[in-house]
């Protein structure tokens, strides 16, 4: 039986990627990846993973400000975002968040950036991909404010992409209705992110590589790509249980249907 896999959260514009980018894409093709979300960080890499899902027909696109990138947004980078967000390949809003471990951009440029962003995903009804890291406190204070504004979805909200806090943080997000993305991380020998995936519902899991970051334990030290799913979703399919097969169908379900691909 053959494996089908989605990428859920992949930085493919990255210069990392321009020398070979053909070639991983048709790597992470024969390794059963079938579709990757690459996702923007600012203004210009929105508009490069656009670019990308023009010309690669198993790439889609989410266009947003990293919170990295929060500190230097142009007063006009909402309509900007908005613009993008027509194309019929962008399928999310993000990434966007609140990262307090790096702390790039101050915080204060970080909450307004999230919170006008949480309001333009819910404009164009759009699910939004949160990064939080050190910040989940914050994150969650944000995205309830949110909630509470606009108490009625049709669907899922969006994806906590990256996933690396506790089994109760993860439960507050599900409730809130996001479903939780995990990375290569979980390979890592001192990693307890599979031992959370536990608790959450099969339903709700994706899996992404977030390349060219987070290189799973076997190519640690490495460039990411993204054939490298395929490693974290064997071991999560290790800690829940199931067979790998199994695992790789429910968690594409689940992103087909977040991002309606
Ligand atoms: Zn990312």
């Amino acid at each position: 039986m053959t494996i089908s896999l989605i990428d859920t959260h992949a930085h493919l514009d990255m210069k990392e990627f321009d020398n070979d980018r053909d070639e991983v894409i048709a790597r992470a093709l024969a390794a059963g990846v079938t579709k990757i979300i690459t996702v923007g960080t600012d203004i210009s890499s929105s508009r490069k993973v656009i670019q990308l899902a023009e010309k690669y027909p198993q790439i889609y696109a989410g266009v947003g400000i990293h919170p990295h990138d929060a500190g230097r947004v142009a007063q006009s980078y909402i309509p900007q975002l908005k613009e993008l967000a027509k194309h019929p390949k962008v399928v999310a809003i993000g990434e966007t968040g609140l990262d307090f471990y790096r702390n790039y951009s101050p915080k204060e440029a970080q909450f307004a950036v999230l919170r006008e962003q949480l309001e333009l995903a819910s404009e164009l009804n759009l699910p939004i991909i949160i990064h939080t890291r050190r910040a989940a406190h914050e994150t969650i204070e944000i995205i309830g404010e949110w909630i509470k504004r606009h108490p009625i979805v049709a669907g899922p909200r969006g994806v906590i992409h990256c996933f690396s806090e506790d089994a109760p943080t993860a439960k507050i997000f599900l409730e809130f209705g996001f479903y939780i993305s995990f990375t290569g991380a979980v390979t890592y020998p001192q990693s307890k992110v599979a031992i959370v995936a536990k608790t959450v519902p099969i339903d709700k899991i994706m899996v992404e590589t977030d390349c060219p970051f987070l290189t799973p334990q076997k190519y640690r030290g490495k460039r990411n790509e993204p054939s490298n799913v395929v490693l974290t979703a064997e071991r999560l399919a290790d800690a829940l249980g199931i067979p790998l097969e199994k695992f790789a169908a429910q968690t594409s379900e689940n992103a087909l249907r977040l991002f309606k691909l």
